[in-house]
């Protein structure tokens, strides 16, 4: 597998210009809408997602789902977003009705 600054070179085709680094998603964490409980999940679910990507051979470098190119620590924080794994993924969105308990 070839590298490029130590990140794996298979991922939707982009190149090592559109990589971002941990910091960088780290900044991106930090704007508001992450502290809003109407776009995010849990701190609880967050981190159920997030360690079903950290076992999922489809993650790259810790940090990028190949199957749909976003990183995941940041969709994993989203209500809205879900695995892009057919079959329903390996985790789901977060729907009202789930929510709520319905
Ligand atoms: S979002 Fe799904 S396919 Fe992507 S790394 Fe996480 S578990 Fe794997």
């Amino acid at each position: 597998m070839e590298r490029h600054n130590g990140y794996r070179d298979e991922c939707k085709g982009c190149g090592s210009n559109y990589q971002v680094s941990s910091s960088d998603i780290d900044r991106m964490l930090a704007a508001p809408i992450f502290s809003r409980s109407d776009v995010c999940v849990s701190d609880d679910e967050y981190n159920a997602r997030l360690q079903v990507c950290r076992s999922c051979p489809r993650l790259l470098d810790g940090e990028t789902c190949s199957a749909c190119g976003c990183y995941v620590r940041v969709a994993a924080k989203l209500k809205s977003k879900s695995c892009p794994l057919p079959g329903g993924g390996l985790w789901p969105a977060v729907t009202s009705e789930a929510a709520s308990g319905k």
